[in-house]
């Protein structure tokens, strides 16, 4: 299908694009990859009247460390994050989320800052992103500010961008040492969205005992979820195979998943534990 007729400027700054955003009120769009977008528009499910690209802006793309945080470029393409040295090696959990998205086109072109602006439950970066703690900042017509991952992710591709927002950074505390990363994920077999995935955070004091423990389920409702009890579990604990097979199997504790043609509530009630098993495991085994 082809979508409906739209105009299309391309923004030479973040301040360019706040102001189209402002003049142009809930009919205008930003396009980053356009990799979630135009296959919406496409199905009409969107019909935006203005496109404002944001592809041209400089300075959104670009991995680096400041200070203790890894600060993540808005436009940064998904290949990128899979390749980049700084992630692979300080955080191998949100390098290895990239690394499954889609296919090696989808991650060429699409973006983090796309992916989790979208907020698509399916998605894989609000899982990962969201055991890491990670914030997002947003520039508006008036300012910046700065949101941590649960007051991001909403609802089903609900966000609190507000309407005249560019999301332009994510911001990713770097863990201490003795800490492991690690993302699991079970994927649909034909467009490779999350069923149901899991990704862990684990702190370890030197004899091996977890200090602590976060843990995000994607694919069990509107946004990602942290584990709490599994959370708990670990805490304190070594980290033995039965300690973690244990925690594991509460993962899906206060979820409330819906059935869908791929797999019923059941299902992903348990493949929430299995996935979460997995990425404790070798979040544990990372150093
Ligand atoms: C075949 C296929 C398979 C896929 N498989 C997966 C998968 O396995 N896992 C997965 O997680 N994703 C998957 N995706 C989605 C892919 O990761 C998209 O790239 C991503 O969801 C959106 O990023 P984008 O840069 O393409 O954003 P776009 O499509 O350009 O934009 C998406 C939305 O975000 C808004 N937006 C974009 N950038 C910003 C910004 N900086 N500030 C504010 N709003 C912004 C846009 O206005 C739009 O509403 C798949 C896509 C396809 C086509």
């Amino acid at each position: 299908m082809f979508p409906a007729n739209f105009g299309y400027v391309a923004a030479r700054s973040v301040e360019e694009a706040t102001e189209l955003l402002a003049k142009y009120g809930e009919e205008a769009k930003l396009l980053a990859g356009g990799h979630s977008l135009i296959p919406a528009m496409k199905l009409r499910l969107a019909s935006p009247r203005h496109l404002i690209d944001l592809g041209r802006v400089p300075g959104l793309s670009g991995i680096k460390v400041d200070g203790e945080t890894l600060s993540i470029g808005a436009l940064t393409v998904h290949a990128d994050v899979a390749s980049s040295d700084l992630a692979r090696h300080r955080l191998p959990g949100l390098a290895e989320a990239a690394s499954v998205i889609g296919d090696v086109q989808v991650r060429n072109r699409g973006t983090i800052g796309g992916s989790v602006a979208h907020a698509d439950p399916a998605a894989d970066f609000p899982v990962i992103l969201t055991a890491l703690d990670a914030s997002f900042v947003l520039q508006g017509r008036f300012g910046r500010r700065t949101v941590a991952a649960p007051d991001f992710f909403l609802d089903f591709y609900t966000t609190a961008l507000a309407p005249d927002e560019v999301l332009t950074e994510i911001r990713v505390p770097l863990p201490s040492s003795g800490s492991g990363t690690a993302y699991a994920k079970l994927p649909h077999p034909a467009s490779g969205y999350v069923v149901v995935s899991a990704a862990a955070l684990v702190v370890r004091d030197p004899s091996g005992r977890c200090v602590s423990a976060a843990v995000a389920i994607g694919g069990m409702g509107s946004r990602p979820q942290r584990a709490a009890a599994t959370e708990a579990s670990l805490h304190g604990q070594p980290l033995t195979p039965e300690v973690i097979a244990a925690a594991a199997a509460k993962a899906s504790e206060g979820t409330d998943p819906e059935s869908d043609l791929y797999a019923s509530a059941d299902y992903k009630r348990h493949i929430a534990t299995v996935y979460a098993r997995q990425a404790i495991e070798t979040a544990a085994s990372r150093k």
